[in-house]
């Protein structure tokens, strides 16, 4: 899409920090981070939002989780970590292409809030 923040990230049009890439997936450092490390986690293809996951596109998000497992194991988050998806409007996504937060190295409270 080409007025979507992340599809420029993943184009290399607006410069990103980053942390993984495979063929589907695309990861970076979150630009205002939450946790000591807080990484964005991208399909490389324009989906909205977690509610448009469909059965045509659904194989996306196991390479997101097979990357989060990856991303892990080279960043030495053997003290756990977590992992966010917000969705629409009351759930605090501003950027409207399907994101995965990253979170990792501080106590992460729960609820959150
Ligand atoms: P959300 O609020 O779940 O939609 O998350 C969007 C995230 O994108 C926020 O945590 C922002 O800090 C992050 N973000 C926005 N612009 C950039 C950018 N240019 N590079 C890296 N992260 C960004
Ligand atoms: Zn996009």
């Amino acid at each position: 899409m080409s007025d979507c923040l992340f599809c420029k990230i993943i184009a290399g049009e607006i410069p990103s920090t980053k942390v993984y890439e495979d063929e589907s997936v695309y990861a970076f450092l979150d630009i205002e981070p939450q946790a000591p490390f807080h990484a964005i986690i991208v399909p490389k293809v324009h989906i909205a939002s977690a509610a448009e996951i469909t059965a045509e596109n659904s194989g996306y998000i196991a390479k997101i989780y097979e990357a989060v497992a990856k991303i892990a194991k080279a960043e030495n988050l053997e003290k756990g970590f977590r992992v966010v998806n917000n969705c629409g409007e009351q759930g605090g996504q501003t950027v409207g292409h399907i994101h995965f937060h990253l979170l990792a190295r501080r106590n992460l409270a729960w609820p959150p809030g």
